[in-house]
């Protein structure tokens, strides 16, 4: 601590002390002016700091950028210059906070995307321009106000205490026609914030690229069952010269293989072009179902001596599922182990039911197997692994993508497990119903 300003102040005062006694003695040499005199100093001592002290209080009040007091060497003097240097910090933060909180303001207005900032109790705190075309949210009627007042969509107001990373899509409440994606993350504690995309647009492209190859696959099918007709009609003809005989039973082949991918172009167009609606389910005995499904394998190619089969079925178990889907779940799956491993060897089916009360379909094979890194995209249309392969035994690249849709259409899963050159396990886990017990199936 600098003790300067207090030999200053000592200095100050026993100056005017002695400037006062001496004054007194000059004017009546006694005891009494004496005292009178230092009273008065001290009296004037007081006074110049109540002076100093009130033009201190004035100088305070105003700006602090305006030119600081003069400063003398005193204690008072260095008390004002202290409080002086603090002001001026705090001033210089608090006029830095202002500069980051504009910034951060500026930022946020910016965004493309609607945003909300909500407190703990979904009460509104904050929104930019586009929440209010988006979302409807006025950023000066409606701060305080709880969002789920302004957006009474249950399906909103149920995502909205979920965090979920993917987001969830609603209509808009301005207009029902734009589709928004929103996404909702956490910040301090409870508080949250809100991005709602418009995504119509894409959806648009999604939607005309699906009308493009449902209405491509429909136009398709028609001359292509006439090519084939007429192709098959040709292959049965003795008088066929041998010459002709090859390129007329591959022309057959590729035919057939263009037909199954319309078959299952179209497939896909349906699935997603309607909802999983109770009047639709069947009670199904999966045994019995089972069953059918392997007569029809069996009778399409020599799959019944070609390989090892164990079945492994809960004969008490039925499910509620749209039974054509199942069958191509089923078929799909079986086909696939077939396709995809070699003569002789072990195929498993099995239904049975989990501890949770969800029936599981698997199928295991001793086949070619699967490395990791192609595991992820198997679902994928199109998504093969060795195409080459895949076409020379009547793929179509579309299997297992028919098969994780209906899946997931019955709140389902996929799950997929391989090692290459061992065999792969394919199994799907459906809910008992999955309209009465439609929580996905994590
Ligand atoms: P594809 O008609 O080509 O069989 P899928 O959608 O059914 O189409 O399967 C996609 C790809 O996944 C296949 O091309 C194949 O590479 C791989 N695959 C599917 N099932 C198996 C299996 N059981 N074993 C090994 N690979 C498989």
């Amino acid at each position: 601590m600098n003790l300067r300003p207090f030999f200053f102040e000592f200095i100050k005062l026993a100056v005017l002390v002695f400037g006062c006694v001496a004054l007194g003695l000059f004017v009546h040499l006694s005891f009494t002016s004496g005292l009178i005199a230092v009273v008065v100093a001290l009296l004037v001592y007081i006074l110049m700091i109540g002076f100093k002290l009130y033009r201190t209080i004035q100088w305070l009040e105003k700006d602090v950028s305006d030119a600081p007091m003069s400063i003398g060497s005193g204690v008072t003097d260095q008390l004002i210059n202290l409080i002086y240097l603090h002001k001026k910090n705090l001033e210089k933060s608090y006029l830095q906070q202002k500069i980051i909180t504009q910034q951060v303001n500026d930022i946020i207005a910016a965004i493309p995307s609607g945003t909300v900032i909500l407190n703990e109790n979904h009460e509104i705190e904050w929104a930019n321009y586009p929440a209010l075309l988006l979302l409807g949210i006025d950023n000066q009627k409606d701060i305080g106000v709880k969002i789920e007042t302004l957006i009474r969509q249950a399906d909103f107001c149920e995502q909205l205490t979920k965090i979920n990373s993917k987001g969830f899509e609603v209509s808009s409440p301005v207009d029902e026609r734009i589709t928004l994606s929103i996404q909702v993350a956490e910040y301090a504690r409870h508080k949250k914030i809100l991005f709602a995309h418009n995504i119509s647009p894409h959806i648009d492209v999604q939607r005309s690229r699906k009308m493009f190859i449902a209405n491509a696959s429909h136009e398709l099918r028609t001359p292509l069952t006439v090519i084939s007709g007429y192709l098959e009609f040709i292959q049965g003809d003795e008088s066929l010269p041998d010459s002709l005989k090859m390129p007329v039973d591959k022309a057959v082949e590729q035919a057939g293989n263009m037909q199954t991918l319309i078959r299952d172009l179209l497939l896909l167009s349906a699935l997603e072009n309607k909802s999983l609606k109770a009047e639709n389910l069947t009670h199904i005995q999966v045994s019995k179902h089972l069953k059918r499904i392997m007569q029809t394998l069996h009778t399409g190619a020599k799959a019944k001596e070609d390989y090892e089969w164990v079945i492994d079925v809960d004969k008490d178990l039925f499910i509620y599922a749209v039974e054509e889907e199942l069958n191509s779940v089923c078929y799909n799956l079986i086909h696939n182990a077939m396709k995809y491993s070699e003569k002789a060897s072990v195929i498993t089916v099995s239904w049975s039911i989990t501890d949770k009360q969800k029936a599981v379909f698997s199928v295991a094979d001793q086949g070619m197997g699967i490395s990791p890194e192609h595991i992820k995209h198997l679902g994928e249309r199109f998504y093969r692994i060795d195409s080459g392969r895949s076409r020379r035994v009547g793929g179509t690249g579309l299997g297992l993508s028919i098969v994780k849709h209906i899946v997931e259409r019955h709140h389902g899963k996929m799950e997929i497990h391989s090692r290459l050159g061992e065999g792969s396990t394919f199994s799907v886990t459906l809910p008992l119903n999955p309209l009465k017990d439609n929580q996905h199936i994590g």
